[in-house]
C-alpha cells in the first residue's frame, strides 16, 4: 500500500468523521450542510466544517443535491457494520444434520476467532472452514452450517469469475499438486496478493455437466450441502491435470480439471 493509503486512513481516524459517514449512510438521499450537521449533532459549525472537509473528495462528494457518500465511504461504513474492526462473536458447536464423508461420524458447526467451521466430532476433519466477519453470525446461530455453505459457495463463484473477494482485483486460478493433499485449486489476486484455496474438485461443483448429472438423479446439486458431497475430496493427479469422479447413487461421471482450472467431461476409453 502507498502513502495515499496512509492519508486515507488518517482522514477517517476521528470519531466525528466516522459519525458523518454513518449519518450519510443512513440518509436515503443526499443531505444539505445544515441537515447533515443537525444529524451529526455538532454545535460548532467551524469544527464540523473542518472535519467534513477532510472527508470531501475521497469519501464524500458534494453534488447539487447535497452531500453524499462516494464508493470509498460506502465500503468503509460497510466494513464497520461487518464488525471486522470492532466486534467479537462466537457460536458454541451445534449439531449438523448428516455424517462425516471421511469416517461417518457426527458433524457440528461453530464460529470462533472469526472462523466458521463444519467439523467431524470423531476424526476432527474440517469439512468446511474459513474466515467470516462477525456480522455473518447475527440471526444465523440456529442455522450456521447452511449459512456457511452459502457463504463459501458465493466466495468460490466470485474467484471463479475472476474477482478477488477482498479487493475486487483480478484473480488467476491454477491447479497445484500438493504431495500431502493431492490436487488443489489455488486462486491468487494480482492486486492484493490474497489467495483462496479449495479442493480441485470444488471448481466442478457448478459445472453444467455436474448440475445436469444431479438433475437426472432428481437432485439439485446447488442445495446439497458441500460437506455431503464426498467426491469433492477425491480428485487424483493425472499428469499435469486432475481427475474427478462425480458419484451420485452409484452412477459415475468422470471430469478433468486442467492446470488453469478449466473443467471438462473426460473421454470414456
Ligand atoms: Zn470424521
Ligand atoms: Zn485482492
Amino acid at each position: 500500500m502507498s502513502d495515499d493509503a496512509e492519508a486515507a486512513f488518517g482522514a477517517v481516524a476521528d470519531e466525528l468523521r466516522v459519525r458523518i459517514l454513518r449519518e450519510l449512510w443512513e440518509a436515503d438521499d443526499p443531505l444539505s450542510f445544515s441537515a447533515l450537521r443537525d444529524r451529526v449533532d455538532v454545535a460548532d459549525s467551524g469544527r464540523f466544517n473542518y472535519h467534513l472537509s477532510k472527508l470531501r473528495g475521497r469519501f464524500v462528494e458534494q453534488t447539487a443535491d447535497g452531500y453524499d457518500l462516494r464508493l470509498a465511504g460506502n465500503r468503509l461504513v460497510g466494513a464497520l457494520y461487518s464488525g471486522v474492526f470492532t466486534e467479537e462473536a462466537s457460536v458454541e458447536p451445534t449439531p449438523v444434520e448428516g455424517t462425516c464423508t471421511n469416517c461417518g461420524g457426527a458433524l457440528e458447526a461453530s464460529y470462533e476467532d472469526e472462523r466458521g467451521r463444519v467439523t467431524c466430532t470423531d476424526c476432527d476433519v474440517a469439512l468446511l472452514s474459513g474466515g467470516v466477519p462477525p456480522a455473518f453470525v447475527e440471526d444465523r446461530e440456529d442455522d450456521l452450517a447452511t449459512a456457511l455453505d452459502g457463504y463459501f459457495r458465493t466466495m468460490l463463484r466470485e474467484v471463479r469469475a475472476g474477482f478477488c473477494t477482498q479487493c475486487s482485483g483480478p484473480v488467476d486460478g491454477r491447479l497445484e499438486h500438493d504431495p500431502e493433499h493431492g490436487p488443489r485449486a489455488v486462486f491468487e489476486c494480482g492486486r492484493c496478493g490474497g489467495t483462496f484455496h479449495g479442493t480441485a474438485a470444488a471448481v466442478a461443483l457448478d459445472h453444467a455437466a455436474v448440475v445436469a448429472f444431479y438433475y437426472e438423479h432428481g437432485l439439485d446439486v446447488r442445495t446439497v450441502p458441500v460437506w455431503e458431497v464426498d467426491w469433492l475430496h477425491g480428485a487424483t493427479r493425472a499428469g499435469d491435470a486432475a481427475r474427478v469422479t462425480v458419484d451420485v447413487d452409484g452412477d459415475e461421471l468422470d471430469l478433468v480439471v486442467d492446470e488453469s482450472l478449466s473443467v471438462s467431461v473426460a473421454e470414456r476409453p
